[in-house]
Parts: C-alpha cells; structure tokens; sequence
C-alpha cells in the first residue's frame, strides 16, 4: 500500500489511480488518508462517531463554499481524512457505520 501526497489518499499499485501521480511513497503514521467520501449529514454523523473513538478526523468540501450557498448544506458532499495510524481502524468504523450496527467506544482496544 502507497501513499499519494496530493490526493491524501491510500493507492495499491506504483500509480495513483486518482490523479495518475508516479512519485508514491509509502504511508507514515500521521498521513492523513482519505476514508470515505459522503453527503453532509452522513460525514457529520461519521465524524462524531470518530471523534467518540478518539480518531482524529479532518474534512474537505468536494464542491467548495461557493457551490454550497446555491444549492444548500445537504448536497454538499464531505471527504474525511484520519491518520494512516486508526485508518484501518476508521474502516472497520465506517463499515459498521454503514451496517447499522456502530458501536460507540468499543472495549476491544487494538493493543499498538
Ligand atoms: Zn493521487
């Protein structure tokens, strides 16, 4: 698994197959790597759902503010970033999430 530092994002393979950058490396702990890609009202609730697991988590607008004003909150759409170090656990996270089945503060901690 590789790093692309300009689309923060985890890519297999030598090529990102985002932006089609070569130059990857591999991922550090405090990468932060994009995890999901949701509409506002989902990437809110994900983010507390983070923030309830102690993941640090940023954001980015996929339409940008502007876009927003015209069309509302609610199409916007929100990218979500977490340090390469909890990304797998951020999936697992977004999987349950997805599932219905989230469990805030689980006690199954993965010794580091
Ligand atoms: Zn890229």
């Amino acid at each position: 698994m590789l790093y692309c530092t300009d689309c923060k994002r985890l890519v297999e393979g030598p090529v990102c197959s985002h932006c089609g950058r070569r130059k990857l490396r591999a991922p550090l702990d405090a990468d932060f790597c994009m995890v999901a890609e949701l509409k506002f009202p989902e990437a809110e609730m994900l983010k507390e759902l983070y923030a309830d697991n102690g993941i640090v988590c940023t954001e980015r607008s996929v339409l940008g503010a502007g876009i927003t004003v015209k069309l509302g909150m609610n199409l916007e759409r929100m990218r979500l970033y977490v340090p390469y170090n909890r990304f797998e656990e951020a999936e697992q996270l977004k999987q349950a999430f997805f599932d219905g089945e989230a469990v805030l503060m689980p006690d199954d901690e993965i010794p580091s």
